[in-house]
């Protein structure tokens, strides 16, 4: 029986003969949606601290950083190969220079494989692809990964992203011509967002070059501007029903060839106020199995359909 979503561990299974673990970097960039270059106070969920663990305390260097995280795999997997994530806030926000100094830390080291650079849509201009794109080899795999969240502009506008998602097509259509595959970022669960429209998120990443998703839950973390908004009564978060619902759609909607990185958004108790089933990740990605299984579909049952609309 095919299996019901294409997981990210089948992609690395087939790329490399080795295990191989995602090591989140925090190389000291931060956004311009929060240095006033294209906003500020950020996007309104936004604390980096509650979805990059290098950010909840003093940054140590990327060698350091490196060093710490295949320390930690290897003590379970002797044999593992590194993935250098570049996560921590906007990882292409510099001039190229700087960045290449920066990427050159995960290139110089042997036991890295792969590198994956976490940034915005509008975040990515054609010199900066040209330098990502060079870091690829035969023994080296790269992928940008885009943060869409949502392919409705007033949704995008409500979070304060401060981009379009027509930013973001452009942009994964300028990786794809570059040979770079795209890992999109949705979120499942925007106050007044509609099943359908959430469908229609679906929709618009399988009709652009998608390599892989990222699907979060919208969740509130302490300090936010969505914090406020959440206790003012005004962001109702979504159930765990909802969500089993909305990212079992979006499955059933996205290209076999996707391959999926993350079902629900990870974030330690102290970090999540709401909604509380969001700290219980594997429960939740057992129910959206379940649901699936209840429906009798899969990952692309659906996109016959939602390709015809
Ligand atoms: S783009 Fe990322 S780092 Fe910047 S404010 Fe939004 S969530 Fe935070």
């Amino acid at each position: 029986m095919p299996p019901l979503f294409h997981r990210w561990s089948r992609t690395l299974k087939a790329l490399f003969p080795f295990p191989v673990f995602k090591i989140p970097l925090h190389a000291g960039f931060t956004c311009p949606n929060r240095d006033g270059e294209k906003g500020t106070g950020g996007c309104v969920y936004c604390d980096n601290r509650s979805f990059a663990p290098n950010t909840r305390g003093p940054r140590a260097s990327l060698e350091d950083q490196l060093a710490a995280g295949k320390a930690r795999y290897r003590r379970r997997e002797p044999g593992a190969k590194f993935i250098a994530y570049f996560q921590a806030y906007s990882n292409t926000y510099a001039p190229v220079g700087e960045l290449e100094r920066l990427y050159a830390v995960a290139v110089r080291d042997p036991d890295v494989v792969g590198i994956s650079i976490g940034t915005r849509p509008d975040c990515v201009p054609d010199d900066v692809l040209d330098l990502v794109a060079s870091l690829q080899t035969p023994d080296r795999r790269v992928w940008v990964e885009l943060g869409l969240e949502s392919s409705h502009d007033r949704s995008l506008a409500w979070m304060n992203r401060c981009h379009t998602a027509a930013e973001y097509a452009d942009a994964a259509r300028r990786c794809d011509a570059r040979g770079l595959p795209v890992v999109a970022h949705i979120i499942l669960g925007i106050p007044g967002e509609t099943p359908e429209e959430m469908r229609e998120t679906a929709r618009f990443l399988a009709a652009l070059p998608t390599s892989s998703v990222k699907i979060h839950h919208m969740y509130v973390s302490p300090h936010t501007a969505l914090e406020r908004l959440w206790r003012a009564g005004e962001a109702p978060m979504p159930t765990l029903e909802a969500h089993v619902a909305a990212a079992a759609d979006v499955l059933e909607r996205l290209p076999e060839h996707v391959s999926i990185q993350r079902l629900i958004g990870e974030l330690p108790g102290p970090w999540c106020l709401a909604p509380e089933w969001g700290v219980d990740k594997a429960g939740a990605i057992a129910a959206i199995e379940g649901e699936l299984i209840r429906r009798g579909t899969r990952q692309g049952s659906c996109l016959e359909a939602a390709a015809a609309r």
